[in-house]
């Protein structure tokens, strides 16, 4: 398989020919949500940026296994070793089951991402179900010799690995500066250095989700699931591993630690980080009042907002921008994206009615060739808009001036829409189903026809039963002389 997809790879910072390890196979693993809070926008750019890159590759023939886990335990508040976990604290307020903190807002986040088109992945794992493998690698690192255990928690010893390892390289950070930023313990910790972060943590007598372990009944540390379990799903070889710029460090510093500790080499060939969304120019946070949840844009109820979108809107809006940019949310901002993406739709219903002549106006084959570049240099997909706004133009004049265009160059038209707006990009117009909404018209469309056929041979009985149930079922038929007309109530 030859195929120029660039994929710019923050460990090695720069953009690489992706390459995988075993073509046409590709293992993707990118970091998914701790469900113990309402999706917002930072959630909606990873998952859409990773989206893209999952219908990429599968749109180039690549059989793609993704993986995208549920972090349901062992997230503790400020991404620390010490404090409450952020899932047994919600349930302390909400005086809930932890399991039914998390099975609510892994509902929800799977109705958001649903509803912005994201697919889903093709293994779901959860952090909770895989405590099994959580603990033999524990074990692989303390037989290592790079971790230590102490009153029944296992830490990761940073600098034992950082003297025979290179720790940072992922992040560019240094032990030396990273220690230097960090206030010395104060003797209440159990840890050797700051910079050691927990494997498993015994669990203190009012934490409600344990295990059993050698070392003591308690929990894997947050970065310890990531490690398990896409080794588990896709070897000790990953071809691609993803995340939000936040996962950077520690996490995924410390992931990539944990791996070669416990399976004596690196695992991920291409690391792919998107950027963070910011609000009217701040960075997003709850005690900032900036903070937007999905559901709050869909409906339009928050103060930062002046009317509500469309989930194909904010999808749009992400796609905008280049992933590895940092993108800048605002209320008219999206308003903007509103109206580009109704543009986009109105062309592409226009191609649907253009009669074709023999002209050679149109060079198809050069706006295929932008689109595919575009795509290629590592998902630019503000390019790719660009260049069917550009063709959605030269559309217009030509619809305008009633000018017609060859078969060949518009049915290659009708092609790379298709191709790039539904298959590449994922998009819909605002306010449909996507494809279900096609196949509703076809079903609908079909069952008409059979009507007219009935009436033709005037079976009336046949004819009324059809317009009867229909309108049973919320569809209303009119009749006209050359055919019909039907809408869903
Ligand atoms: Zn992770």
């Amino acid at each position: 398989m030859t195929h120029q997809l660039c994929i710019y790879n923050t460990i090695r910072r720069k953009k690489e020919l992706f390459e995988p390890a075993n073509p046409p196979f590709v293992g993707l693993y990118a970091c998914g949500p701790t469900v113990y809070g309402d999706a917002h926008l930072g959630h909606a750019r990873q998952a859409v940026t990773f989206d893209v890159l999952f219908r990429v590759l599968s749109h180039l023939d690549y059989k793609v296994r993704y993986v995208r886990n549920i972090t349901d335990v062992g997230h503790l508040e400020n991404d620390a070793d010490e404090g409450e976990d952020k899932i047994a604290k919600k349930a302390r307020l909400e005086q809930l089951e932890p399991m039914e903190v998390v099975q609510h807002y892994m509902n929800a986040y799977h109705r958001n991402m649903d509803q912005l088109g994201v697919l889903r992945p093709s293994i779901e794992p959860r952090a909770s179900g895989h405590i099994i493998e959580q603990q033999d690698l524990v074990s692989r690192i303390l037989k290592a010799g790079y971790a230590y255990e102490v009153n029944g928690s296992v830490y990761f010893d940073v600098e034992k690995y950082a003297a025979d390892h290179s720790y940072g390289k992922l992040s560019g950070r240094k032990t030396e500066d990273l220690l230097s930023n960090t206030r010395t313990l104060d003797g209440q910790s159990e840890k050797k250095s700051p910079l050691d972060f927990a494997l498993w943590k015994k669990a203190e007598p009012q934490h409600i989700m344990r295990w059993p372990s050698e070392w003591s009944d308690g929990f894997p540390g947050w970065h310890l699931e990531c490690s398990a379990m896409s080794t588990k799903y896709l070897g000790e070889t990953i071809d691609i591993h993803g995340g939000g710029m936040d996962l950077l460090f520690p996490h995924h510093e410390c992931e990539i630690a944990q791996n070669v500790a416990g399976y004596g080499h690196e695992s991920v060939r291409y690391w792919m980080h998107n950027n963070m969304i910011t609000i009217n120019g701040q960075k997003m946070g709850r005690s900032l009042g900036n903070f937007i949840t999905l559901d709050e844009l869909f409906s339009g109820n928050h103060k930062l907002l002046k009317q509500a979108f469309d989930p194909m809107t904010i999808r749009f809006f992400i796609l905008q921008a280049h992933y590895r940019s940092t993108l800048d949310f605002s209320s008219d901002a999206l308003t903007a994206s509103e109206k580009g993406l109704q543009r986009l739709f109105a062309a592409m219903a226009l191609l649907e009615k253009m009669e074709t002549f023999s002209s050679g106006v149109v060079n198809a084959v050069e706006l295929e060739a932008k689109c595919v570049t575009a795509m290629h240099d590592d998902l630019n997909t503000p390019l790719i808009i660009s260049a069917l706004f550009d063709g959605a133009k030269t559309i217009n004049s030509l619809h305008e001036k009633r000018i017609a265009i060859d078969k060949e160059n518009l049915d290659l038209l009708k092609k790379i829409y298709h191709t790039f707006v539904f298959d590449v990009l994922g998009l819909r117009p605002a306010g449909s189903k996507g494809e279900d909404d096609t196949l509703t018209a076809d079903l609908v469309n079909y069952i008409l026809n059979l009507r007219l056929a009935a009436k033709a041979r005037k079976d009336f009985e046949t004819s009324d039963q059809i317009r009867d149930t229909l309108q049973q079922m919320g569809i209303t038929v009119k009749d006209r002389k050359d055919g019909f007309d039907w809408e869903i109530n």
